[in-house]
């Protein structure tokens, strides 16, 4: 067998051994009672980042949705039937009372939207990738101006946060989603992952900024 997928089989048997020791009845709940996630998630397909082991959440708590820089759509946008169909699940099938959008820093897809070249390790073209975080660089390029007068190592985790808002404003393009934030039915939360250093900000949306998520733990 194949040395990485080898490995995953050993976590595999390991994840079976428990199910047989100890977490058997929890999944079996599940299988029972169904998912009623109160959450949902979007966060990058980035493999360092994931909602479930940042919150140290189990299954069946929040739904989650991953994409390439965790970009919501307009609702009207011709890519975003995967990400719709996901969304209405949420929202009006699991009625989940909160929706998280989750950035990182190091994002790979921000930072190929920011130059507007996606390019593989070849230098090749990729259509489906430009297509995809087009959604992102027209968002980006007005704001050049304003970014040139922050330091440069700081011009990726800008670009980031502005993704994270980006998809937070998309999602009140959804008619359903906006009327459950009117009814207070809903809460939506923009986040933002540090992998360096391990820690999660969250979107203030008064001060237009993104504030240690501790602090709002503690207070
Ligand atoms: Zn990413």
């Amino acid at each position: 067998m194949d040395k990485t997928i080898h490995r995953i089989a050993q976590g595999y048997l390991r994840f079976r051994e428990q199910f047989c020791s100890e977490s058997g009845d929890f999944y079996r709940q599940l299988a029972e009672l169904g998912q009623k996630p109160r959450i949902a998630i979007i966060s990058c397909s980035d493999s360092r980042v994931d909602p479930a082991v940042i919150t140290n959440t189990k299954p069946g708590e929040m739904f989650v949705l991953r994409n390439v820089a965790n970009v919501i759509p307009e609702r009207t946008s011709e890519t975003a039937w995967g990400v719709r169909a996901a969304l209405q699940f949420a929202i009006e099938v699991l009625e989940v009372e909160h929706f998280i959008v989750c950035g990182h820093s190091g994002c790979g897809g921000v930072q190929a939207a920011r130059r507007n070249e996606m390019c593989g390790p070849q230098g090749q073209h990729l259509e489906d990738l430009s297509v995809w975080l087009r959604h992102l660089n027209e968002k980006f390029a007005p704001l050049e101006a304003q970014v040139n007068q922050l330091e440069p190592e700081l011009h990726d985790e800008f670009y980031e946060k502005i993704g994270i808002i980006n998809s937070l404003g998309n999602l009140f393009t959804f008619p359903e989603i906006e009327r459950r934030v009117k009814e207070g039915k809903l809460q939506l939360h923009g986040w933002y992952f540090d992998i360096k250093r391990g820690e999660l900000m969250a979107y203030d949306a008064p001060t237009y900024s993104f504030v240690p998520f501790d602090s709002l733990v503690q207070g």
